[in-house]
């Protein structure tokens, strides 16, 4: 049984389509980024590659790499969970808190959930909160997600 963390950051610009938990959220300014800058995606698997001890998303796509330019937050997830089902890890659940002033995830949890769960191949559970005004989330400069996973050697 391990247990693994993930964050990550993206700059908000405006008019970009916005992409959190593997949802189009529509009249929200989305983020910038190598893919479609899903921060809660990618929070979830640097917590399963650190979980699994293979690395982190960087070390596993490489920026770099033209395979993975413009890929979704949910086609990395499923390539991770492709990884961690080779090497005989299953996911028991995982957690992503969003930290944001928008989307506000609570509108749509239960989707997010799913559409997180079924990428993962194990529950997902989705939350949200503010910086209250604070940092870069409060400023709206950003959105950040933190992870966290359990898996275990089946
Ligand atoms: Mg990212």
């Amino acid at each position: 049984m391990r247990v693994g963390i993930g964050t990550d950051v993206h700059p908000i610009e405006a008019g970009r389509p916005c992409w959190v938990a593997g949802l189009l959220w529509d009249g929200v300014d989305g983020c910038e980024g190598h893919s479609d800058g899903d921060v809660a995606a990618h929070a979830l698997c640097d917590a399963l590659l650190s979980a699994a001890g293979m690395g982190d998303l960087g070390a596993v796509f490489g920026t770099g790499d033209p395979r993975w330019a413009g890929a979704s937050g949910i086609t990395l997830l499923a390539e991770v969970r492709r990884l961690l089902d080779e090497s005989g890890w299953r996911v028991e659940n995982a957690a992503v808190q969003v930290i944001g002033n928008a989307p506000k995830i609570g509108t749509r949890r239960a989707e997010a959930q799913e559409t997180l769960s079924v990428a993962v191949g194990g529950p997902v559970s989705v939350s949200g909160t503010t910086t209250d005004g604070l940092g870069l989330t409060g400023r709206g400069e950003g959105i950040a997600a933190v992870a966290t996973a359990l898996i275990t050697q089946a």
